[in-house]
């Protein structure tokens, strides 16, 4: 039987109807005029058939969806922005609670605290903390959801001054695996607190705590595209840089297909680039010293410096990772940018299947090194960079030459110094093995769950 089928037959075995009139919110299922677009997420490669879509809109949803799965012995997925690269927030036959209704931030500037609901969106996060000239680390993209990045540890602009998002959690509500509702924070449910600081949850998270940051200037954003033959010079200052970068630096070079619009030279339009990238976020004037190695090489045939608010930064990328596009990511923590592994970098992003990919080296300085590897489940601390292979196409029967490129890619990277373990944010693949993300924290993690979650309601697959 197909997906489409299965989830059909699975729904009609199912008492959906007395289900969801207890709902606040509604429900889909495959017979539904909405399902079409209910069971796609942002990942135009995922193409699950749930059995339903619960959109819920409030802890009581959530704790019916979570009970009605358990009685009935249904597959559980939680989706909040539904930004899960591997689509690990959707499975066919699954009950998805989707969380998105649930949007909502309450900022206490006095306390610089904010809470979260888990349908919002790093978009209004920023905006909501900004009006306050407060603001706490978040991915770099506005439409990413809260919940799955800081679930997943969470790294950004910010994370040098202020770690991982997840480091920024004071405390979590979530609704349990056996549907208790609790508080987890450093004092209570410590160790489900602990999960939730990037090893997702045995649990459905109703309200995200976070501490904020005062962020009330402009930051600085630069850019210096270079030709692939000087990256190896390139990566090699910043290497050095690295070794003393301030926590306010945030340098994050890429390889990418120089895009065709006026701001590059003609004769230079979609061949392979590298490109230097950062973000100063203390006093501009002083991010722009601080860069001029970068913004200043004489190899750049294009550059650009701009000062601009912190919600327009955080805005900046959105139009490069278009809904529906195909895509597979995975990381690889380096705990020294060597030699051998600078030679790797142009080699692999020369050798993307697509000029849409890109192979991004992201900095793990600062607040993030400084915190203790216990502070949460998110392994590599210690690592110097790591290396993101992003593979982005089309065509849907290119993708395995694209998938096969990333996992090579990253085959080599792991072949080479490598500290075990990976962003969970970063991980690729539908289900991959917790040891592999976690390392020595697996099986910590493993004890939480089965703890919250001892009937095994969730599923754990992170991306
Ligand atoms: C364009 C783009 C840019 C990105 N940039 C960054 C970045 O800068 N930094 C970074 O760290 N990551 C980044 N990511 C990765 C991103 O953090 C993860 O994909 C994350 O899972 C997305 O969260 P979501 O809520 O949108 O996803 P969803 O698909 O809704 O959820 C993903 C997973 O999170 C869990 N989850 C979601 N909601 C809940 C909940 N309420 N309770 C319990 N578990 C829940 C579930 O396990 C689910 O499978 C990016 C992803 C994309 C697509």
């Amino acid at each position: 039987m197909d997906a489409n089928r299965e989830a059909r037959a699975i729904a009609a075995s199912l008492p959906f109807d007395q289900f969801s009139s207890g709902l606040d919110g509604s429900l889909v299922t495959p017979t539904d005029d909405a399902y079409g677009a209910a069971r796609r997420v942002w990942n135009g490669m995922v193409n699950e058939y749930p059995a339903a879509i619960a959109y819920c809109e409030s802890t009581a949803d959530v704790r019916a969806s979570v009970a009605f799965a358990r009685e009935h012995d249904v597959d559980l997925t939680v989706r909040s922005g539904g930004h899960s690269v591997s689509g690990a927030s959707v499975a066919s036959g699954a009950l998805v609670v989707d969380c998105s209704r649930m949007e909502w931030v309450r900022v206490d500037p006095d306390g610089r605290t904010a809470r979260v609901g888990p349908g919002a969106t790093w978009g209004t996060v920023d905006r909501a903390t900004q009006s306050f000239g407060l603001a706490t680390p978040g991915g770099v993209f506005s439409d990413t959801g809260v919940a799955g990045l800081t679930l997943g540890g969470g790294t950004g602009y910010l994370s040098p001054k202020h770690g991982f998002t997840a480091d920024n959690l004071r405390s979590v509500d979530v609704v349990t695996g056996e549907g208790e509702r609790v508080t987890a924070g450093p004092d209570q449910h410590s160790d489900l607190f602990w999960a939730a600081r990037g090893g997702g949850t045995p649990g459905v998270v109703t309200a995200f705590e976070f501490d904020l940051h005062p962020l009330d200037h402009d930051v600085l954003y630069f850019e210096s595209w270079l030709p692939v033959d000087a990256a190896s010079d390139a990566l090699r200052a910043y290497r050095e840089y690295q070794g003393d970068a301030p926590d306010e630096a945030c340098v994050s070079p890429y390889f990418a297909a120089v895009p065709a619009t006026a701001d590059f030279p003609a004769d230079r339009h979609g061949e392979f680039a590298f490109v230097l990238s950062g973000v100063y976020a203390g006093d501009p004037v002083a991010g722009r010293d601080e860069f001029a190695p970068f913004i200043d090489r004489a190899d750049a045939f294009a550059a650009s410096t701009d000062t601009m608010a912190y919600t327009d930064l955080q805005t900046m990328m959105d139009h490069d990772f278009p809904d529906g596009r195909h895509y597979f990511w995975k990381s690889v923590p380096l705990p020294e940018l060597g030699d051998d592994a600078i030679d790797l970098f142009a080699d692999a992003a020369t050798n993307a299947p697509s000029d849409l990919s890109t192979v991004v080296v992201w900095p793990m300085h600062g607040a993030v090194e400084r915190l203790p590897d216990e502070t949460s489940p998110v392994v590599g601390r210690d690592a110097a960079v790591v290396v993101n292979v992003e593979a982005a196409w089309d065509d849907p029967m290119a993708t395995p030459e694209n998938v096969q490129w990333v996992r090579e890619t990253c085959r080599e990277f792991r072949a080479l110094d490598s500290t075990p373990g990976t962003l969970p944010n970063f991980a690729g693949g539908s289900a991959p093995d917790a040891a592999d993300v976690y390392a020595t924290h697996a099986d910590r993690l493993r004890r939480v769950r089965e703890r919250y979650d001892p009937a095994g309601v969730f599923r754990y697959e992170r991306e």
